[in-house]
């Protein structure tokens, strides 16, 4: 029987964990702040930045946003930076991607104070993870990595095959999956676009994590007896439903899961983690800036 990994159930543990966490904080006087910032108004980003905001609210964190206009200069977006750089409610923030074309995204995120960046996307936390002494790690790996630590998967000299190379996701997850860790201790294979017979490498794993925004790319000819599938993909493809389309993986769902031995759902798999580590990051900030001991979850 193939293990359905239901990440809204362990995304709600780790928020209930975190809700303790917070009581905690609260109880020292420091009650930990977010802030989302979104430059334009790109109506799927916008979603994205409600949903944080709600999940905030359900888990007791402070949390506030910051609307810059879409066709201000990128002044604009570093000002408002600057701000929640300087304030000292708001432990952790994240500029939502994309940005307009005409700022570069790169230089946003230098400017963000990296004891605030819960994304972990400042080359300072980049620079941590890779050294193993991560800060932050970014909320989509991090996700991940707990999935398998739930599920039971043993990672220590698995081979793992990582389909995609992203700052966001692909890079991150294998640089935590090879650290000598608990957690780690993988033997990590990192596909990308340009790489030559993808299917050898995903049928000789062990685990096949795809983050490759492809539909489908992975079907169940690709994947090994026994496998463990994590689909990190949530696309859009048309469909004939109310909305006219709906979300699929990067993964064939229905061939893969008769080749795998446990497989994440899209949705309810990997997307639901991915909002419970930023709300973990955010608990993480306070505890290091007011330097109150938490167990984090
Ligand atoms: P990206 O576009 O930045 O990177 C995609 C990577 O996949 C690239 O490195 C590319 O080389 C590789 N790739 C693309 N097509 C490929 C192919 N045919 N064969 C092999 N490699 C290929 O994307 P991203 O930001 O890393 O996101 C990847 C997917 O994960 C998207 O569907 C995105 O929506 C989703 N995502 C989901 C969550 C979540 O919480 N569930 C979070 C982040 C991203």
């Amino acid at each position: 029987m193939t293990e359905i990994i239901d990440g809204k159930a362990v995304a709600s543990e780790i928020r209930d964990d975190l809700t303790d966490a917070i009581e905690r904080l609260a109880d020292a006087d420091a009650r930990p702040g977010l802030a989302t910032v979104l430059m334009g108004d790109d109506p799927a980003s916008q979603t994205y930045v409600n949903m944080k905001q709600r999940d905030c609210e359900e888990v007791g964190i402070e949390s506030t946003h910051v609307d810059v206009d879409g066709d201000a200069p990128a002044e604009a977006l570093y000002d408002a930076i600057a701000d929640l750089n300087d304030d000292p409610e708001i432990h952790g923030y994240i500029v939502q991607a994309p940005v307009p074309d005409h700022v570069d995204y790169r230089e946003v995120i230098r400017r963000v104070d990296p004891a605030k960046d819960v994304d972990g996307f400042h080359p300072e936390n980049v620079g941590r993870l890779v050294a193993g002494d991560a800060r932050f790690r970014p909320c989509t790996p991090h996700g991940v990595q707990k999935l398998l630590a739930h599920a039971g998967v043993d990672l220590e000299g698995a081979d793992v095959t990582i389909v995609g190379r992203s700052d966001i996701v692909g890079k991150p997850l294998a640089n935590l999956l090879i650290q000598k860790a608990d957690d780690g201790n993988a033997t990590v294979t990192v596909c990308h676009s340009r790489t030559d017979n993808l299917a050898e490498k995903t049928r000789r794993a062990d685990i096949v994590v795809a983050a490759a925004g492809a539909p489908e790319l992975i079907d169940g000819s690709m994947i090994g007896e026994g496998t463990v599938v994590i689909d990190v993909g949530v696309n859009r493809v048309d469909a004939d439903t109310e909305k006219g389309y709906e979300l699929v993986g990067d993964v064939e769902f229905e061939s893969a899961r008769e080749h795998a031995s446990a497989i994440t759902p899209v949705p309810g798999g990997v997307g639901p983690m991915t909002r419970a580590m930023l709300l973990y990051n955010t608990v993480r900030a306070v505890s290091l800036q007011a330097d109150v001991d938490v167990d984090l979850p």
